[in-house]
């Protein structure tokens, strides 16, 4: 069915008050839930063509994000639904003040690659629970995937509540023209853009989920083993291809080699070889040249191998970094590291401050000072003290972008505000009508009305 009809046909849907009712968000909450359930091994085998990621990595940072996600709603809904009473001011006294969770109608979800599942679902998930009909639009680049959500979504759930549209660049563009309730978009800051200008023609409010280069800093005072540990983990992960993952590495001079020898302890242990189930491939050739081209052969302190026929880059870690060199022009968003070395902590932080503001920034240090500074002076969606990453994780925590990196948050609670609208009540008594705010004013009304207010 034509995209047009398909987003009518929720429209309508949407009228009939059915996705308001929690039974009704419970019940297809559960449906998906199962579904994910049953078709474990196609999602697994799905994202292992796409980009040869291995099942532990698939079933931590995506299926059981996107199962606990459903737990969360499960759980929490009837209280995240409730009215909210709040207090009523003096001037609506006798009366009582509510804030209902209403949900805005019709959501378009366009997701990102990299966590196919997670950044895809996770949104719709939050959708569901706050009571919308949702049209998710998965990334093409991650074609398996995208098609195995596709047969789970519409072989099981009715188009007029929940629909996958498979498509790339025309597809979405298509879809853009249309007018939804709210957009969600994860992805570049380029196309989040387009994405932005194309709402902005139907004032549909959007949420932008976008990256940037996530530094993590590293300074005297940090527990040395622990940092690189967590650090290799986060920026090799997945390749280096996660939004959060550590950019580019701030170190103290003067641990600097140390900290790189445990770096390199690290990514041996872990096994990120060629032939390694650990580790993920490069999504693709295009992604794999511009990676491979960044790799300055005489800044290399460690790595540097690649491998294209296997899409495979080689944990890269470049040394004597400036400001000036190409790694440091833009969102890295694969395995390699780029080092910058400083001798004054401020100093450090106000390179940072220079900046776009980074979707993620991170700090190792025990320094309560540092600390301080850091949480202070530095403006980032979201990150953390002595690891990196892990954030994300928290769903007491919201996670999005600010400037450059992203408008809007979700997970939690904070998801399903997202897709809900904060509608204010405020009910009166019928009995009690003081005429003290109706004409004809008098100079005693109005000294009477100063006292008041
Ligand atoms: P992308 O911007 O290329 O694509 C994202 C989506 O936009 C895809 O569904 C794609 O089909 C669509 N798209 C691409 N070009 C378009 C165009 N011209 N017009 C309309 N739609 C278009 O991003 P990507 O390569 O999938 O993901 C990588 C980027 O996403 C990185 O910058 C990364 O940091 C960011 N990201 C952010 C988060 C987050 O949660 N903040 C998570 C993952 C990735």
């Amino acid at each position: 069915m034509e995209i047009g009809k398909i987003l009518q046909s929720q429209r309508d849907f949407f009228k009939t008050q059915q996705t308001k009712s929690l039974a009704f968000r419970k019940m297809y909450l559960e449906k998906l839930r199962n579904l994910i359930i049953s078709h474990e091994s196609l999602l697994y085998e799905a994202i292992d063509k796409d980009f040869g990621k291995s099942r532990f990595d698939t079933f931590t940072t995506e299926i059981s994000f996107v199962l606990k996600d459903i737990d969360y709603y499960l759980k929490n809904l009837k209280t995240l639904s409730k009215p909210k009473k709040v207090s009523t001011n003096l001037a609506n006294q006798l009366g009582n003040s509510k804030i209902y969770s209403d949900p805005l109608g019709c959501i378009l979800v366009i997701g990102a690659w990299n966590y196919p599942y997670q950044l895809s679902l996770s949104p719709i998930i939050a959708a569901m629970a706050a009571g919308n009909c949702c049209i998710l639009k998965p990334s093409e680049i991650a074609e398996n995937t995208m098609k195995a959500m596709s047969k789970i979504i519409n072989e099981n759930f009715p188009p007029e509540y929940l629909y996958v549209y498979e498509g790339g660049v025309d597809e979405t563009t298509a879809l853009l023209q249309l007018k939804f309730d709210k957009i969600f978009f994860t992805g570049s800051t380029k196309v989040g853009k387009i994405v932005y200008k194309a709402a902005a023609e139907h004032l549909t409010p959007v949420v932008l989920e976008l990256g940037g280069k996530s530094p993590a800093i590293v300074t005297k005072e940090a527990n040395l083993e622990i940092a690189a540990k967590r650090i290799v983990w986060g920026k090799f992960l997945n390749a280096g291809q996660t939004c959060v993952a550590p950019d580019y590495l701030l170190i103290e001079e003067t641990i600097q080699e140390q900290f790189l020898e445990t770096v390199r302890k690290y990514i041996k242990e872990f096994k990120y070889e060629t032939d390694s189930e650990q580790y993920t491939r490069i999504i693709n050739v295009k992604n794999f040249h511009r990676l491979t081209n960044l790799i300055d052969q005489e800044k290399i302190y460690f790595g540097g191998n690649f491998n294209e026929e296997k899409l495979y880059i080689e944990p890269t870690i470049l040394n004597n970094i400036d400001w000036n060199d190409p790694v440091m022009e833009e969102e890295i968003f694969g395995p390699i590291l780029p080092v910058i070395s400083f001798n004054n902590f401020n100093m450090a932080v106000n390179t940072v401050l220079e900046q776009e503001k980074p979707l993620a920034a991170y700090l190792f240090s025990n320094n309560s000072e540092e600390k301080e500074i850091f949480t202070r002076k530095l403006s980032f969606g979201g990150g953390c003290i002595n690891d990196c990453v892990m954030h994300l994780s928290n769903d007491h925590l919201p996670f999005g972008g600010v400037g450059s990196s992203g408008i809007g948050s979700y997970h939690g609670k904070y998801g399903f505000e997202t897709f809900s609208h904060q509608k204010s009540v405020l009910e009166k008594t019928t009995w009690g009508e003081p005429n003290i705010k109706y004409p004809p004013y008098s100079e005693k009304k109005l000294s009477w009305i100063k006292k008041l207010l």
